[in-house]
């Protein structure tokens, strides 16, 4: 094992600049969820130069795709490449450290364990911050097999062991009467102050919610111009919880006070689902152990107690039907909060490329791990099934 890790740590060292490139690459080209083309043509052109069997245009997703090295006679290990920007920041979430590293871990891995039956698959998985592609590429099989998946996420502390929220995404639309709004102000129908009305509820809802369960919303359409009644006002919702049942009873309760408000403001209203329901993630504790060992082994203090987040992710809707980690890491001087400017920068700078190489590095050697060890997949695999019951999807051991 000895000798693998240190072949597995200097074939890294030798790919980091193609790895680094591909991270500055796709931090210069920043492209919103479901129209990362450059960026899966970016990773799949430098896969297919390296012999990765690829395909792409899959589950009805443009720019998903992925990739295999091996074969299926024995253990298939996934890797997760997330590479979707947010608008106006860029790579504000840091998702083009996330594929490259995956990439890298992947590609490392595969020139070590060549000779090994087992297969290792890069799952290109678009749009992680809206309509969350890998719910469309679970249904679809492309996770099938797997012993397990992992990926890592650059964050604000090293945090393996990670639990998120379930999220329920819910557009809400009034249809009343289109009017002049100085002569018909009183009239019933009013879309505007039907949804005015439902945004006060909320605030007042929230303050009642049981911890960990929230609502966050956004008017999408409240009219055009002040003189017009709007003949139907929109807005957007998240309602998170903890689990699937508490969140069931929060879209419940929603949907019962938007019929109540219609039906007072003489309106009628339309509640539609906008993006795909996130499961709560559930991390694989046993494969946890095995990523917070290997940080420590690269000289990276971590702990893996459980530690239980506040937002939401498409990993978690994985981690239900797989063993699965999805681990936080930073290194000193990082920028701070996800989602700013400042993360943006730092992504495509020094601390991204530093940090990168320390996730390349971790995920390669816990692959590693996983590839060869037997007695480990069938603990990975135990606990899983312990905790869930996979429906219609297969783990190899
Ligand atoms: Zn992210």
């Amino acid at each position: 094992m000895f000798t693998k890790s240190s072949k597995l740590l200097r074939e890294i060292k030798k790919l980091f600049p193609d790895i680094l490139a591909i991270s500055h690459d796709i931090h210069q080209r920043p492209e919103l969820g479901n129209q990362e083309y450059y960026a899966r043509e970016r990773i799949t052109g430098y896969l297919a130069r390296m012999g990765w069997r690829i395909e792409k245009n899959i589950a009805s997703l443009p720019t998903a795709f992925v990739a295999y090295r091996g074969n299926r006679s024995g253990p298939c290990l996934g890797y997760v490449a997330e590479y979707d920007a947010l608008p106006e920041i860029g790579h504000g979430c840091g998702h083009n450290l996330i594929c490259a590293a995956s990439v890298g871990a992947a590609v490392a891995l595969s020139r070590v364990v060549a000779d090994l039956p087992g297969e290792i698959r890069i799952l290109g998985t678009p749009a992680e911050e809206t309509t969350g592609g890998k719910v469309a590429m679970l249904q679809k099989g492309f996770f099938n097999d797997l012993s397990a998946v992992m990926m890592f996420h650059p964050g604000v502390s090293n945090v393996v062991n990670f639990g998120s929220l379930a999220l329920e995404a819910l557009e809400i639309v009034f249809h009343g009467k289109m009017g002049h709004a100085a002569v018909d102000y009183a009239a019933r129908g009013d879309t505007l102050e039907a949804l005015l009305q439902f945004f006060f509820w909320v605030k007042g809802w929230k303050k009642t919610l049981p911890e960990l369960c929230q609502v966050q919303g956004i008017i999408k359409d409240g009219g055009s111009v002040p003189n017009i009644r709007p003949a139907k006002t929109v807005a957007r919702f998240y309602l998170r919880a903890p689990d699937e049942e508490t969140l069931d009873g929060l879209v419940l309760r929603f949907r019962e006070e938007a019929c109540k408000i219609a039906q007072f403001t003489g309106t009628k209203v339309e509640i539609n689902t906008f993006e795909n329901r996130y499961q709560p993630f559930k991390s694989n504790e046993t494969l946890a152990k095995v990523f917070v060992q290997t940080l420590r082994r690269l000289n990276v203090n971590c702990s893996s107690k459980h530690c239980q987040g506040t937002g939401s992710m498409d990993m978690g809707n994985v981690s239900h039907l797989l063993p699965a980690i999805h681990p936080y890491l930073t290194l000193e001087g990082g920028p701070g909060m996800l989602h700013t400017a400042e993360f943006a920068r730092a992504a495509g700078g020094k601390w991204g490329d530093d940090l990168l190489l320390l996730a390349v590095q971790a995920l390669a050697l816990t692959g590693l791990e996983v590839m060869t060890n037997e007695g480990l997949r069938k603990r990975i695999r135990e606990e899983h099934q312990q905790k869930e019951s996979p429906k219609g999807l297969t783990i190899s051991l």
